[in-house]
């Protein structure tokens, strides 16, 4: 695939994405290549943060360090919540965390079981035959999902594209189903035990602040408060509930493909002053993490404006 950067950076002053996805899990770009887009714009850090799997930080940390900038040691969760599903952004654990791990190959292998019986069931109902460890066997390091048998559908010559794959056979119910999910507060615990940390991802717009009350007091940390998709009163919106709550704030692209407008690489992300409180956060995470950060040349780091921790009460947000 070529570069993930399609479209030159705003104007604003964005020097942290903290929420990219690589072909380990639903992306098109090799997580040297989102690295690579990064330091190409110029941005301080960048979060790798693939869905339910850690496989694509090896390969970009070694790439972050080639090029100088902080890769901030990200995942993205498929949580439940009362029969809802949600995702949940994790950054800054330690890497190597039995708990984690384990947590993470449990919903790999439900990802495999799933695919098999969607393999199975667009057999039953398609007649379109697929070997499913070839299927496998394709995305060997990958969070497996639909996405990954539709490209295995065109370059197999059964259909012209991975949307043709969806039209035609994967958005049926019986191969549309349910994503394996982590409950919500096992996952917010096994990522702090790991030293991380906790940010729900584009909240939905109906959620009211008793249910964000409770995920607090569950241990969640931050809110994503600007996505692609957020419009500008979401954006204020969220900035206010973050400040209000007193949560931590994050914000990024979700890159997944080139070529999309609005959500390349850097496209939505942290200001300088919102860089900072963020990093002074992950430094009090973990060894590892903290071991990332400070390995950055200091000319890759915003100036700081202030090394104390400030309550997210008094947080100057920028809700651009
Ligand atoms: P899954 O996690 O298995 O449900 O697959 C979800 C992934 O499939 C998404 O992240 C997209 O990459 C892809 N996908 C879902 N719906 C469509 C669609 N209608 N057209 C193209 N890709 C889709
Ligand atoms: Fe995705
Ligand atoms: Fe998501
Ligand atoms: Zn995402």
């Amino acid at each position: 695939m070529s570069s993930a950067t399609t479209t030159p950076a705003s104007s604003l002053p964005i020097v942290a994405d903290l929420h990219t996805h690589t072909s380990r899990s639903d992306g098109s770009c090799a997580p040297g290549e989102v690295v690579r887009a990064a330091a190409a714009l110029g941005l301080s850090a960048v979060a790798i943060t693939d869905h339910d799997t850690i496989a694509g930080l090896s390969p970009a940390r070694l790439e972050a360090e080639r090029l100088g900038l902080i890769l901030v040691p990200g995942v993205e969760l498929t949580v439940h919540w009362r029969g809802r599903e949600f995702h949940l952004l994790a950054y800054g654990f330690r890497e190597e965390d039995p708990g984690l791990n384990a947590m993470l190959d449990g919903l790999a292998q439900a990802r495999v079981e799933r695919l098999r019986t969607i393999v199975a069931n667009l057999e039953h109902r398609h007649g379109v035959v697929v070997e499913f460890e070839a299927v496998r066997a394709g995305y060997p390091r990958a969070a497996l999902g639909r996405g990954h048998l539709a490209d295995h559908l065109v370059t197999q010559g059964v259909v012209a594209s991975r949307r043709d794959a969806f039209d035609r056979f994967l958005g049926d119910d019986q191969l549309d189903l349910p994503r394996p999910s982590l409950d919500l507060e096992q996952a917010i615990h096994t990522v702090r035990q790991a030293g991380g940390f906790t940010a729900l991802a584009h909240p939905p717009r109906d959620l009211d602040d008793s249910q964000w009350v409770q995920w607090r007091d569950l241990g969640m940390e931050a809110v994503e408060t600007r996505w692609p998709a957020a419009d500008r009163n979401t954006r204020v919106k969220m900035g206010r509930l973050a400040r209000r709550l007193g949560f931590e704030i994050v914000a990024g692209s979700d890159f997944h493909h080139p070529g999309r407008a609005g959500r390349h690489v850097g496209a939505v992300g942290l200001g300088p002053g919102e860089w900072e409180r963020l990093r002074d956060r992950l430094r009090s995470a973990t060894i590892d993490a903290s071991a990332t950060v400070e390995s950055i040349p200091a000319e890759f780091v915003p100036r700081a404006v202030s090394s104390r921790f400030v309550s997210s009460a008094t947080a100057n947000l920028d809700l651009n």
